[in-house]
């Protein structure tokens, strides 16, 4: 009789009222209180909420290629797994909506001290660091491209520049205050009008004075440009026709930045659009052992497979985020993520998402090896780019409605893959390279 005391004292009796006019409440009161103490325990039982359904864990790293790694590059892993997670996620939207880089997220850079990992105190290249930077990359693409975009500008692009084309002086002065974040660098090869034959076509020139050099032209979709504190601009000699580099610091007269706006991908990088008139750069600051286009191929060889990990990561991203919302969202009184159409869906981003990791780590095994060629390397940015617009536009479709709002993060993912699609060469550049080194024959023009 005590449970039924202590029954009756929860009893909601607007849930009573509604339960009588389906049930002759006489009669089930009657046949309650006829039970003995342990009927009632059974029943009790059977009416207690059911717990939810225990589902797997959300893990976009189906072959365990976290395995693979060293205990130290797991680390990594993990410490920029957190980061993205607390410190990005919660501001990509916003930021992304603002077309504005969070600026506040520097100082959290650098106290979290990844190019470290990369790059030892001399600039020099720590073992592994290839592999290191690839999950680096795909970590923070998991979350936010955008952020991977401005720290692949800032610690690829533009630190290879001086660590492959500048001189030992040039590589001390600048290396540690790249490393440590106290500049940040962008990269200014691309023109307004010259963009995949820039090796051929390009237009801003250089000119020497003396001691100094005038650059004169233009530069296009500069990522960070517009904050950064020196760009590596790239240009023509007058008198040698040879590409050469240069460290042009911001506040150096004659070299102007306008923000490019109306993006639809990356919001949250800053791309500038560059004016050198007349831009006076002292000799030493011109990078004393890059002295053609070649210095310049190299850097972009180096960094391509990072932009193969971006496709990764915002892949993986999409598909960890699709399959999470597959089984919250309830449609016809199930979870979609128990209809056989979305388990497709799911099962084609997740094939896309395994394939591209362990082919990008291959390759950076390749590169960390020594024996990267440039056409491996351009076989996963073709590759890579390619499924992961396929994964990012399942996902948006796993979403319904709600895949093209910011909110759920796979409109930013589908939106950004466009950027990965066509820089650090276009699909079809990238496919010319793999071509020309499998046939034997080359079909650029
Ligand atoms: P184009 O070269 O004009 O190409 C247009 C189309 O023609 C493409 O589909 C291309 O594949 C095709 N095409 C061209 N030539 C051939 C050919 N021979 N055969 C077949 N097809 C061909 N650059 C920098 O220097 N620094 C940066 O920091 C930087 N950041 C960027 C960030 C973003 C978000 C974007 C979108 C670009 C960035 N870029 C940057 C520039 C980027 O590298 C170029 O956009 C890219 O190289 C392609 O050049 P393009 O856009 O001028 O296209």
């Amino acid at each position: 009789m005590s449970k039924m005391m202590a029954l009756a004292s929860k009893v909601d009796m607007a849930k009573v009222a509604k339960l009588s006019e389906k049930v002759d409440l006489n009669e089930l009161l009657g046949l309650v209180s006829s039970m003995d103490e342990r009927t009632l325990q059974q029943m009790m039982k059977l009416a207690a909420p059911k717990k939810p359904k225990a589902l797997p864990e959300i893990d976009g790293d189906f072959y365990d290629i976290g395995a693979l790694l060293t205990p130290e590059q797991r680390e990594v892993q993990l410490k920029v797994r957190h980061f993205m997670e607390t410190e990005v996620e919660p501001i990509a939207n916003e930021y992304w909506q603002r077309d504005e880089f969070p600026q506040q997220l520097i100082a959290k850079l650098k106290a979290l001290d990844i190019i470290g990992e990369l790059f030892d105190e001399d600039g020099n290249r720590r073992e592994g660091a290839a592999v290191t930077e690839g999950i680096i990359g795909m970590e923070m693409a998991r979350v936010d491209v955008s952020t991977t975009t401005f720290f692949g500008v800032h610690s690829g692009l533009a630190m290879w520049s001086i660590a492959l084309g500048g001189s030992d002086a040039q590589k001390r002065e600048w290396l540690p205050k790249i490393r440590d974040f106290e500049v940040i660098g962008a990269f200014g090869l691309t023109e307004p009008d010259v963009g995949s034959a820039v090796s051929q076509g390009m237009t801003t020139t250089c000119r020497r004075e003396g001691n100094t050099w005038v650059l004169n032209g233009q530069k296009y979709w500069i990522g960070n440009a517009t904050f950064s504190d020196f760009t590596v601009v790239w240009a023509k000699d007058e008198a040698d026709n040879q590409v050469k580099g240069f460290i042009v610091r911001r506040e150096t007269p004659g070299f102007s930045v306008a923000k490019i706006e109306g993006k639809i991908a990356l919001r949250a990088v800053e791309n500038g659009h560059i004016t050198l008139s007349n831009c006076r750069v002292q000799e030493s600051d011109r990078l004393q052992n890059a002295n053609s286009f070649r210095t310049t191929a190299d850097v972009l060889r180096m960094t391509r497979a990072g932009v193969a990990w971006q496709g990764v990561g915002c892949a993986m991203g999409a598909y960890e985020k699709s399959l999470a919302y597959a089984q919250k969202r309830v449609q016809f009184g199930r979870p979609i993520a128990s209809f056989q159409l979305v388990q497709n869906l799911l099962v084609q981003m997740l094939g896309n998402v395994t394939a591209m990791q362990t082919m990008c780590l291959r390759l950076s095994q390749l590169q960390d090896a020594g024996t990267m060629r440039d056409e491996q390397a351009s076989l996963a940015k073709v590759f890579t780019a390619k499924r992961c617009r396929e994964t990012v536009a399942l996902a948006r479709e796993l979403h319904g409605g709600k895949g093209i709002l910011l909110e759920h993060h796979v409109a930013r993912y589908f939106a950004d893959t466009e950027a990965i699609y066509s820089y650090e060469g276009t699909n079809e550049i990238n496919s010319l390279v793999v071509g020309r080194a499998v046939t034997g024959y080359s079909a650029f023009v």
